[in-house]
């Protein structure tokens, strides 16, 4: 079974707005104060953050995913870009030939430069 911060963070993840944390406590299945601590946990390893938010006059927490900044160079194999960028095709990861593809050419590219 799955440690409660990765489940939390999965349902965290699932909600690119953000979820609130009093709904979140809900759906874990853990009472709130154990929701606090889960939260505390990824909030302090910098996976998330914990934006204050009122519903219905009631203080909670809105959280989302922490958004890093990604380096450019990481989306660029020599002057190919990243497939991804843009795309519209229904992403299945594991079976992606554009993005196969592109891994490839950056394999060639940083064997080439060692
Ligand atoms: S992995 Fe493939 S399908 Fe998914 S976003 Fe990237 S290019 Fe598009």
């Amino acid at each position: 079974m799955a440690e409660p911060e990765d489940e939390a963070l999965n349902l965290i993840q699932g909600k690119p707005e953000g979820i609130l944390q009093s709904e979140l406590w809900k759906e874990l299945g853990v009472d709130s104060r154990k929701c606090s601590r889960i939260v505390k946990k990824l909030e302090d390893s910098g996976l998330i953050e914990r934006i204050d938010y009122k519903k219905d006059g009631v203080k909670t927490y809105l959280l989302r995913i922490k958004r890093r900044q990604v380096n450019p160079k990481y989306l660029l194999s020599g002057d190919e870009l990243i497939p991804c960028i843009g795309c519209d095709l229904e992403c299945i990861v594991e079976q992606c030939h554009p993005l196969m593809d592109w891994m490839y050419q950056l394999a060639i590219v940083q064997h080439e430069r060692d």
